[in-house]
C-alpha cells in the first residue's frame, strides 16, 4: 500500500457538458447513479465505444467493465449487431404491426431456452417487472407480492419497497409518489432467510400471488445465494400456490443462455429478461408456459401492450447479439477468461494482505472491501467500505479503467476483452488498491 494517487483525468469537456444538462435534466441525467454521486468528481460524458474499450469528451480512453449496466456482452459497437441494425433500418424504424423480426428473435430464444413456452416483448427491463406481476396477480387472483432486501426490480411502484425492522414487515418505500396502499400489498424479507419466509406465507396465507427474487441478485452488490436457498423458493412457491418470478434482466443470457434458471436448474413460473437481449437497443421481455402467457391480452384478461414492443431495429439488435452468444464455447470461455483474471487479482491481494473479497458469477464480478467468506443479505454490507471504493473509482478512472459510479454496483466482462485488456486493467487493479490501502 501507501501508493501516491497518479494525476486525475481532464474532465473539462464532462464538466461542460454536465453543466449544460443540469439546465435541462433533473441532477443533469435520465438515470440517477450517471450523475457520479458517490464518487469523486464530474460525471463522464462519452462519446463512443468500440469493442472493450470507450472514450469521453475529453478524449480519455478506457478498458470498459460497464457495458452499458451489462447489455454489451459483445463489447461496443460489435459489428453483427451494427450491421443487422443498419440493415434493419434501410426499411423503416417502427410500424406498430407485426414483423417477421419478432418471430425470429422470439424462435431464436424459445428453441434455446428450456424454461419458457411463450414470450412477450416490451422495451424495458422495468416494464418486464411490471407485466410480470400484473400477470402473477392476474393468473393467481391475489394481490401480495414478496421480494427481497437489496433486489432491484426497476423503478415499478410495488418493487420500490425496502423492509423496516422485524422478519417481515410491510414495506417502507423507498421513493417518494408511492401511494401506503401499493407498498402495502410488498411484503419484503432479508434474502437468505428461510424463516421469514416460512412465516409470510404463514402470515398472509392464500394471498401471496408471486415470490419475485433476482436469482443472483447484482443490485446491491453481488450478494450470491446458495442454489439450496433457491430450491427452497421454489418448494415453497409450489406448496403455496404461488408464482416464482425469476427476474433475469442482468443474469439472462449473461450467465449462460438460459440464465440463472439453466444455470441452477430452477424452474420459475414466470422469467423476465432485459438488458442482453436488446443488444444494447431498449428490449425487455416477460415469458412464462404457454398456459400462464394465455392470460396476456388479447388471449386473456391481463392487459399489456406498447408502441414500440417489439421494434423492428431493436428486434434485429437482439436477433444479431443473441445469434453470437449461441456459437458454441462462448459462454465456457467467457467464465475461463474472468476466472482467471478474479484468480490473479486475488492473489495479489492476498500477497499484499489487504482486505478484499471478489465475489464472481460467469463475467459478473463484484469486489467488497471486506474480509466476510459470504454477503448473502444487504445487510451484510459494510457500508463504511464504500469509502475505499471511492477512491479505487478515482484511482481506475486515472489508468484507463472505466467501471459503474457505485461500490454497490458489479462489472461485467465481455466477449471482447482481450488477455492485453485484461492484463492491463489488472495492473491497474493492483496499482489503485495500493494507493486505496
Ligand atoms: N430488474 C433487474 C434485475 C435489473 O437489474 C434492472 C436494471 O438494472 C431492472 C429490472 C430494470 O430494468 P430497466 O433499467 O431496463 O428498466
Amino acid at each position: 500500500g501507501g501508493l501516491e494517487g497518479v494525476k486525475d483525468i481532464s474532465r473539462i469537456k464532462s464538466a461542460e457538458l454536465y453543466e449544460k444538462a443540469k439546465t435541462f435534466f433533473p441532477g443533469g441525467v435520465n438515470s440517477p447513479v450517471r450523475a457520479f454521486k458517490s464518487v469523486y468528481g464530474t460525471p463522464l460524458f462519452i462519446q463512443k465505444g468500440n469493442g472493450s474499450h470507450i472514450w469521453d469528451a475529453d478524449g480519455n480512453e478506457f478498458i470498459d467493465y460497464c457495458g452499458s449496466w451489462g447489455p454489451l456482452i459483445l463489447g461496443h459497437n460489435h459489428p453483427s449487431v451494427r450491421n443487422k441494425v443498419i440493415e434493419v433500418m434501410q426499411n423503416g424504424m417502427s410500424f406498430g404491426a407485426p414483423t417477421a423480426l419478432e418471430n425470429e428473435l422470439a424462435e431464436l430464444i424459445l428453441t434455446n431456452n428450456r424454461f419458457i413456452e411463450k414470450i412477450r416483448f416490451v422495451s424495458s427491463g422495468t416494464e418486464a417487472v411490471m407485466s410480470a406481476i400484473r400477470l402473477a396477480r392476474g393468473y393467481t387472483k391475489r394481490d401480495k407480492i414478496l421480494k427481497f432486501e437489496g433486489c432491484y426490480h426497476g423503478h415499478v411502484d410495488a418493487m420500490l419497497v425496502k423492509a423496516g425492522s422485524g422478519l417481515v414487515t410491510f414495506g417502507e418505500t423507498s421513493s417518494a409518489g408511492i401511494p401506503k396502499a401499493f407498498a402495502d400489498e410488498t411484503i419484503v424479507i432479508a434474502l437468505n432467510d428461510k424463516d421469514a419466509l416460512l412465516k409470510a406465507f404463514e402470515e398472509f396465507k392464500d394471498q401471496i400471488a408471486a415470490i419475485i427474487i433476482e436469482p443472483v441478485p447484482a443490485n446491491n452488490g453481488l450478494l450470491l445465494q446458495e442454489p439450496e436457498f433457491l430450491q427452497f423458493l421454489r418448494e415453497q412457491c409450489t406448496a403455496n400456490g404461488t408464482l416464482l418470478i425469476f427476474d433475469e434482466v442482468i443474469s439472462g443470457f449473461r450467465v449462460g443462455f438460459e440464465g440463472a434458471a439453466g444455470y441452477y436448474g430452477i424452474q420459475p413460473d414466470i422469467i423476465t429478461y432485459g438488458k442482453i437481449i436488446g443488444g444494447g437497443m431498449p428490449v425487455g421481455a416477460y415469458g412464462a408456459s404457454a398456459a400462464i402467457m394465455s392470460n396476456i391480452s388479447p388471449d386473456g384478461p391481463v392487459y399489456q401492450a406498447g408502441t414500440l414492443s417489439g421494434n423492428p431495429v431493436a428486434m434485429g439488435a437482439g436477433i444479431a447479439q443473441l445469434t453470437e452468444l449461441l456459437q458454441p464455447g462462448f459462454y465456457e470461455e467467457l467464465d475461463r477468461k474472468t476466472a482467471a483474471f478474479v484468480k490473479d487479482i486475488e492473489d495479489y491481494v492476498a500477497a499484499k494482505g489487504y482486505e478484499l473479497k471478489i465475489f464472481r458469477i460467469g463475467s459478473i464480478f463484484w469486489f467488497a472491501f471486506t474480509q466476510q467468506e459470504h454477503i448473502r443479505r444487504a445487510d451484510e454490507i459494510d457500508a463504511g467500505s464504500m469509502a475505499h471504493f471511492k477512491i479505487f473509482h478515482r484511482e481506475l478512472l486515472n489508468r484507463g479503467v472505466y467501471v459503474g459510479p457505485s461500490g454497490y454496483e458489479v462489472g461485467f466482462v465481455s466477449g471482447v476483452h482481450t488477455a492485453d485488456d485484461l492484463e492491463q486493467t489488472k495492473k491497474a487493479i493492483f496499482d489503485s488498491l495500493d494507493v486505496v490501502y
